[in-house]
């Protein structure tokens, strides 16, 4: 028996690991059409981009006028949160108020406990969004023991429920997608499955089967959590159970929830959507930033225009050769395990992902120009500082350094180039590497081409940590294809992913090289990471600060403070772009600290789950604070509750002074 049924998770994977179309080449997940209003959704149709709105729904003018901006930027379906039947109602003027101006973008209600707003609400728009979690219950965090006969009686409960709505959207041909949380799965779910990437998926599918049941098919489905690594994890094992389960192929819609906002927010939402987008997963996406919803649209639009040639402009890759004929690949896709490596220096085992800033085309490399990659020189009193970006090694290329590197940095050099210094390591082609004769005695570097793997066994890695590349335009696909094949061969030796992008704007990179990398990283593949732009100085800062988002967006090296802020909606109580800017500015420097910043009651403490600490809406100027899942701070001020949050986190010793770099 190999590894991969030895895991927790076999019995995932223990009737085959398919979940795309293929691993090999793009290609998008078929699926049935979905209509919605005059807009088709599904694989024969573009990937469709949405947004949602964040003006109050009972404010016609503002949501109008909002939905036009979101509109006018390219958003194809705009949604609208409908909390109750008063809001559901006047969804009617809103729509009226579009056409009227010429606007016929379907509308889309979303639903949070409220099936009589649903039900309105299907009579009014062209889809209706409601969340499996808590459509028929009201969450209690309970854990309750069910027989298969007691669970049985709770889905007929649900059944009585949800028929109406599925009764109306047949008959008023409205759309409708069951879109599961993450956040927010009920206490049934949790009990029986707990709060995995399968309780997710079951989740909807408890749903679907009533849907199903009446032949009603116009649905789209999504899977969304905060958490990268379940998200796409559910999302894979929902299009697994689909087929699996005899289930008619909906379309996908894609979303990372409560992103946060500005660079983070981008790279994780490019971390999680683009992950699934490589795979040919998705016919719909939304970024969730925590910004006006207008911004989210060009994020969205790059993010899918990169498949638009994909197929046409990317080299056949070979699939790999499995012993098991029922599996696609060695690894399990549907929960995270870290690829088994050997620890050489500080890569492989346990350490972390490293980060190699590439400064190879920098000639004259000063200290200066380290404050880009997270390293000071203090001349008073003549030390170097890091902050929590600080680089692990630096890769010179040809050129040296003629200043002593902090500690905390060390020097990677062509094998040309290097004098043998021991502080100092070599990079080596392949095909140099065996009949070098200086090498270093602890730690080496070996590049090589994702295509050509096959001769490193007869090599000795005992030192070597390799760097590797692709140049496919199917770049992650062909990556992942090489550590496929390292793990069939048995090289343990740690890798490096170095990702070049020789042609793309600062815009790009952050959302590329997330997307490239992330699918790696979530899957377990990558011991560091090496990010390659055309040279300019204000480049390095982007490329590091990017390079360290990735892992933290990947989950697997967490190295600041993260923001589960949710993107605002109508039923938001607070200014949220200004209080996350508020809390970030004084929070930003508690590594690995997560703080939830939620506009609501109803649904901000089951998104921000992830949370360490949560700062939720709950009436005008009221905040509740949270400790976990737990309420400590009721009803604060809320021009009193940010200092009452730091005093919470000084109250838990997790407080730290901001240090000073300069
Ligand atoms: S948590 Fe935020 S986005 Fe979600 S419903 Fe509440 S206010 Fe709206």
């Amino acid at each position: 028996m190999n590894r991969l049924f030895e895991s927790s998770n076999a019995h995932l994977i223990a009737d085959g690991n398919q979940y795309a179309p293929s691993l090999w080449t793009y290609q998008r997940r078929e699926t049935i059409p979905v209509q919605i209003g005059d807009l088709y959704m599904g694989s024969d149709f573009p990937i469709r981009i949405q947004s949602m709105t964040t003006v109050d729904t009972m404010d016609t003018q503002g949501s109008i006028e909002q939905s036009i901006r979101m509109i006018d930027a390219g958003c194809e379906l705009v949604r609208i949160t409908a909390p109750s039947v008063k809001e559901a109602q006047n969804l009617e003027n809103i729509r009226k108020g579009l056409r009227e101006r010429g606007y016929n973008t379907p509308l889309v209600a979303d639903i949070h406990f409220t099936p009589n707003a649903a039900e309105l609400a299907a009579r009014i728009v062209e889809k209706v969004r409601i969340n499996p979690g808590n459509y028929a219950d009201k969450k209690r965090f309970e854990t309750i023991d069910y027989t298969d006969a007691s669970y049985q009686a709770e889905l007929e409960r649900i059944r009585d429920k949800f028929l109406p709505l599925v009764k109306i959207c047949k008959e008023y041909g409205t759309a409708m997608r069951i879109g599961t949380n993450h956040g927010s799965l009920s206490d049934r779910i949790l009990s029986r499955y707990g709060d995995t990437p399968l309780g997710m998926v079951e989740s909807a599918l408890e749903f679907l089967r009533i849907c199903e049941d009446e032949k009603y098919f116009n649905i789209v489905l999504s899977m969304k959590s905060s958490n990268t690594q379940v998200m796409v994890e559910a999302y894979r094992l929902l299009s697994k159970k689909l087929t699996d389960d005899n289930f008619k192929a909906y379309p996908m819609h894609l979303g990372v929830t409560e992103a946060g906002e500005g660079e983070d927010g981008r790279i994780k939402s490019a971390v999680g959507i683009g992950t699934l987008l490589e795979d040919g997963l998705g016919d719909t996406i939304r970024v969730s930033l925590t910004e006006d919803p207008e911004f989210e649209i060009p994020v969205a639009q790059e993010l899918v225009r990169r498949y638009q040639f994909r197929a046409q402009n990317s080299t056949p890759i070979e699939p790999v050769q499995l012993a098991e004929k029922q599996l696609v690949s060695p690894i399990n896709p549907f929960a995270h395990e870290r690829r088994l490596t050997k620890e050489i220096a500080n890569f492989g085992g346990h350490q972390v992902p490293r980060v190699l800033a590439d400064f190879s085309h920098n000639p004259h490399i000063q200290m200066e120009d380290l404050k880009a990659i997270g390293h000071f020189y203090l001349p008073e009193p003549d030390k170097w500082v890091m902050n929590d970006l600080g680089a692990d090694y630096i890769y010179t290329g040809k050129y040296a350094v003629d200043f002593m590197l902090p500690n905390g940095l060390k020097q990677i050099v062509n094998a040309e180039n290097w004098t043998g210094d021991p502080h100092v390591f070599p990079l080596f082609h392949l095909e140099d590497w065996q009949q070098a004769n200086s090498k270093h005695v602890s730690l080496n570097f070996v590049a090589v081409n994702a295509e050509d793997l096959s001769e490193l066994n007869a090599l000795n890695l005992e030192t070597v940590v390799l760097v590797l590349r692709s140049e496919n335009a199917h770049q992650m696909a062909a990556l992942r294809r090489a550590f496929f094949e390292l793990i069939q061969l048995g090289i343990q030796s740690p890798v490096v992913l170095q990702l070049s992008y020789p042609n793309v704007d600062a815009d790009q990179l952050q959302l590329f090289a997330p997307t490239d990398a992330g699918g790696l990283l979530i899957d377990g593949f990558g011991d560091g990471i090496l990010l390659s732009m055309p040279y300019s100085q204000d480049k390095n800062a982007l490329m590091n600060a990017t390079a360290f988002g990735i892992l933290q967006a990947s989950r697997v090296r967490i190295s600041k403070t993260e923001y589960i802020s949710c993107p605002s909606c109508g039923r938001t109580l607070f200014d949220l772009q200004e209080t996350t800017a508020r809390i970030r500015q004084v929070t930003d420097h508690l590594k690995g600290i997560k703080i939830g910043i939620m506009g609501c009651i109803v649904n901000g403490p089951g998104e921000m789950a992830d949370a360490d600490y949560g700062y939720v809406g709950i009436g005008k100027d009221k905040i509740a604070l949270y400790r976990g899942q737990e309420v400590v701070k009721k009803s604060v001020q809320a021009d009193l509750a940010v200092d009452e949050l730091i005093q919470l986190i000084k109250e838990d010793g997790n407080w730290r002074e901001p240090q000073q770099t300069n």
